[in-house]
């Protein structure tokens, strides 16, 4: 057979603006020869991105965990925290650079996000804060988090790296808790490379975090706190601003590419698709299937089938942040306290799904699973 080699499908791709757009910028920065510290973009950027997500205090940071950092430390917060096992492994890290002791509670079967009853069991006298995460950019249980955090007099800091613009009843998920981190890595819906954010309620706790990022100087001979160098700079900030001029089109070819796996796997059996409550807005930033036991084929058959065909899904969260070696000696990181993560990172999957992602492409993806579960189920 002569078929030319499949193109290559990877599960993500960065959106990247026509490069023609992005030179006014950077001839901006060459003239005005000041490249970070707070620099006329990144000021920029923080209006436009409040202006965007409906939010009135955000502090941008040049990566998003470098943000959940110094959000856990602008909160003071010590002792223990009751966070998600299924969640990128940055969520937890965060914890551990401030000496705080991660306590891992189980996620809800439909949501994948903390299971609010598993949080309220898991609170001891040392917990001083929760740690959730939106995870696909799903909202957590919003509510019952905050009826909790206000019972036990506990701190909310979520983790929405994944949540760019998601809203819960037309208001922003980034509302809820103390603090929101966002991220803005190449994977990520919304993207400055690298780059983060910190949202949070007030004025005066975004100077603290202003100071934070700047290594705690409040102005040119006075430092306040240990603070940290977590600064956004201007030609990632101007590549925000030029990538937020784009976002309705991302969303557009993001949220087709959705409707179409929806399509075309609704209905097999055996692969489970994620519904999202209708009075959230999506950001449709990922694709995640089950693959469940019903199915012929296990996920990680599933995964190999596709890597064969060239296409690259993603066992995203897998293994779980509690199985990597640093974490899982810890009393709350054990399978038995988490039965419903450790089984659904057995089972899921991440679709490619990305702006210029083609028909034809996603056409091979689908293809590939539904052969798989066609030819597997005839053989049995
Ligand atoms: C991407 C991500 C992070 C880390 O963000 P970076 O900008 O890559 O540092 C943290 N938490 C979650 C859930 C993420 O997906």
């Amino acid at each position: 057979m002569s078929d030319p080699k499949p193109t290559f499908v990877p599960v993500t791709q960065p959106f990247l603006p026509p490069l023609d757009e992005f030179r006014p910028y950077l001839e901006e920065i060459w003239d005005r020869k000041w490249v970070t510290n707070n620099g006329v973009f990144h000021q920029q950027l923080e209006e436009q991105l409040c202006d965007y997500l409906g939010v009135e205090h955000l502090s941008l940071f040049s990566n998003g965990t470098l943000a959940l950092i110094t959000a856990l430390q602008a909160l003071k917060i010590t002792g223990e925290v009751i966070t998600t096992p299924f969640s990128f492994v940055a969520t937890t890290h965060a914890l551990h650079w401030n000496g705080i002791k991660p306590v891992f509670a189980d996620i809800d079967p439909v949501s994948l996000n903390l299971d609010p009853e598993k949080i309220e069991a898991a609170i001891t006298p040392q917990t001083t804060a929760l740690l959730p995460v939106h995870v696909y950019a799903n909202p957590c249980d919003v509510e019952r988090i905050e009826s909790i955090a206000d019972t036990y007099g506990l701190r909310v800091i979520y983790d929405a790296a994944h949540a760019f613009g998601v809203r819960i009843n037309d208001r922003s998920v980034l509302h809820y808790g103390d603090m929101s981190v966002l991220s803005f890595h190449g994977t990520k819906v919304f993207n400055t490379f690298e780059g983060g954010a910190i949202v949070c309620r007030d004025a005066k706790t975004k100077r603290r975090i202003d100071n934070l990022k700047n290594f705690g100087f409040v102005d040119e001979t006075t430092v306040v706190a240990p603070g940290i160098n977590g600064k956004m700079n201007e030609v990632q900030a101007a590549f925000g601003l030029l990538q937020l001029k784009h976002m309705d089109e991302v969303n557009a070819q993001r949220a087709r590419i959705d409707a179409r796996y929806r399509d075309a796997l609704r209905n097999l059996h055996g692969i489970a698709m994620h519904d999202v409550p209708v009075h959230c807005t999506r950001n449709f930033a990922y694709f995640p299937i089950l693959v469940t036991p019903e199915f012929p084929v296990s996920r990680d058959d599933l995964y190999n089938e596709l890597r064969e065909k060239h296409i690259a899904a993603r066992r995203y969260f897998y293994p779980l942040i509690s199985e990597f070696p640093m974490y899982r000696g810890l009393p709350s990181a054990g399978p038995h306290n988490l039965p419903v993560a450790t089984a659904i990172s057995r089972q899921v999957l991440c679709l490619p799904i990305f702006p210029a992602l083609d028909d034809a492409d996603q056409e091979r993806v689908i293809e590939t699973i539904l052969s798989c579960a066609w030819r597997k189920r005839r053989a049995s």
